[in-house]
């Protein structure tokens, strides 16, 4: 290799420059770097929100890379294709990037993997998208976890190695290779109206993510055990949607939530443990790669999930009738986030007392969550229906109604968020009108709808529904 032979660092979700281990390698010799971000199938089959909400943390990498003197490079295609092809033309020896554990990302770097090494390439993929790899951590006799308390005991007072800086320059090549046009991939198309509105609540990048977090700490972090439930009271960091895009390290934020623990906020080893459920996410898609898919515990196989009907499209439009989900499900659409206390509830409303299928459940929140995550969406889903893993059991049950009321004790989220039967909705409210499909031809003057399903019967037969399947298997 000569001075100026390139390294291509293939960017996924790992959009930021601090603490980032595949781009602290590539620099690390002084050899020019190629940042690349390859549309391939992976982005093609991404839901609206975020796919938009990628193209967003995109501009956002191509700007900051171009602060340190680099560039972005944007090629569309199958990854293996655009790879081989940016060596062709570069002249590369290494390709490096960060290791992601979805059973697709996996099967398609081992793939790539092997075709570049046998290329002649030299290949290093680095962790950074956990704190811990799913590999590392293991119960007494080897195996993985299937509990969460237990691995959140394991994990709790392991070291965890300082976030990175960032780099200040980064080496750039003599010439850049060809690069797309970001807007001709139009990756906003499939958000029609909704990208005005979603707009007005995201984060976008690193810094965004670093403000974010250091306004939690500041503010939050003290009162985060007693007040993470509450629908009504903004408690949490809202730091998902940059998890999502790479935007800021999970290191970084660990490291964070440590120092405020040792600063006296007893709480904040709550925030710590809810980024360990993050890990578990991940854990668990790596070592049982069905959690995507299919129901965890095969005893589910063959239970009776109604699908796509009337009642889906209610759910998905916030039609109901029962506020609170109702609530959630438009804060959804006009925010690009919900509240996690309003994904169980809406989750379970779905799987149990409309007997959906948690797949459904688990598509929709794809398509409109700007924080859409592979592991912890399968997982909160199965979680919430009972077919996964450290699942709620079946004969939990949540009540939206006494849910509302104790969670939002003064029906102030759910006035935020539902227009109808109000004569001076709140502006949150009326967004919806603004964000949604016109073909839903829905209006804030509508009635309220009556409740598509009594919670009482409902409950009565989810109940009896799981004993059936039981007695039957
Ligand atoms: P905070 O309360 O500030 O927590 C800090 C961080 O811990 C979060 O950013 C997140 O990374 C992690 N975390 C918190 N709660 C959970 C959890 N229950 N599971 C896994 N990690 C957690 N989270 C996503 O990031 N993407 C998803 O697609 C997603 N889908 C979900 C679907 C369902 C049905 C359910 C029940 C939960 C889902 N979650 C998902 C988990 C959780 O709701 C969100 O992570 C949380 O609401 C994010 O808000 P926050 O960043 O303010 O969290």
């Amino acid at each position: 290799m000569t001075e100026t032979t390139p390294t291509i660092l293939w960017l996924r979700r790992d959009l930021r420059l601090s603490d980032h281990p595949a781009l602290h390698d590539a620099c690390a010799s002084g050899q020019p770097v190629i940042p690349v971000f390859i549309h391939d199938d992976e982005v093609a089959t991404l839901g609206a929100a975020p796919k938009w909400r990628l193209r967003l943390g995109l501009a956002h990498m191509a700007k900051a890379l171009g602060e340190t003197g680099s560039k972005l490079v944007l090629r569309r295609g199958s990854a293996l294709d655009v790879l081989r092809a940016l060596v062709a033309e570069t002249g590369a020896r290494r390709v490096v990037w960060t290791r992601g554990y979805a059973p697709g990302q996996i099967s398609r770097d081992t793939d790539v993997k092997s075709a570049l090494k046998a290329d002649g390439l030299e290949v290093q993929s680095h962790p950074g998208l956990l704190l811990f790899e799913p590999w590392d951590v293991a119960t007494k006799d080897g195996g993985f976890y299937k509990v969460y308390t237990p691995m959140w005991r394991s994990v709790r007072d392991r070291d965890v190695a300082s976030p990175l800086p960032a780099p200040t320059r980064i080496p750039a090549p003599k010439v850049w290779p060809d690069s797309d046009d970001l807007d001709d991939w139009q990756m906003g198309r499939a958000m029609n109206r909704g990208a005005a509105v979603v707009s007005g609540h995201i984060h976008v990048g690193e810094d965004a993510a670093r403000g974010r977090l250091g306004a939690f700490l500041a503010h939050r972090v003290a009162r985060y055990k007693s007040e993470r439930d509450r629908l009504d009271i903004d408690a949490c960091s809202g730091l998902s949607e940059n998890l999502a895009y790479g935007e800021i390290s999970p290191r970084t934020i660990w490291h964070s939530g440590w120092r405020a623990l040792h600063e006296g906020h007893a709480q904040a080893e709550d925030f710590l443990k809810e980024l360990v459920w993050r890990e578990f996410a991940y854990h668990l898609i790596y070592h049982t790669p069905r959690l995507e898919s299919q129901n965890w515990r095969p005893e589910w196989d063959g239970f009776p999930w109604q699908g796509e009907g009337d009642a889906v499209q209610a759910w998905r439009q916030g039609r109901t009738g029962i506020e609170v989900v109702d609530a959630a499900m438009r804060e959804l659409y006009v925010t690009g986030r919900m509240h996690n206390r309003a994904r169980m509830l809406v989750a379970s409303f779905l799987t149990k007392h409309l007997l959906v299928d948690w797949r459904l459940g688990r598509d929709w929140f794809a398509e409109c969550l700007v924080d859409w995550d592979p592991a912890s969406n399968a997982m909160g889903w199965q979680w919430v229906a009972g077919s996964g893993p450290d699942a709620a059991p079946y004969f939990r049950i949540f009540n939206p109604d006494t849910q509302a009321q104790k969670f939002d004790p003064k029906a102030a989220y759910r006035k935020m968020w539902l227009a109808e039967a109000s004569r001076t909705p709140p502006e949150t409210a009326l967004a919806f009108y603004d964000a949604c499909p016109r073909s839903w031809n829905l209006s804030p003057k509508d009635t309220r709808p009556s409740p598509i399903i009594d919670l009482k019967d409902g409950r009565e037969r989810a109940l009896a529904a799981y004993k059936d399947h039981r007695e039957n298997q």
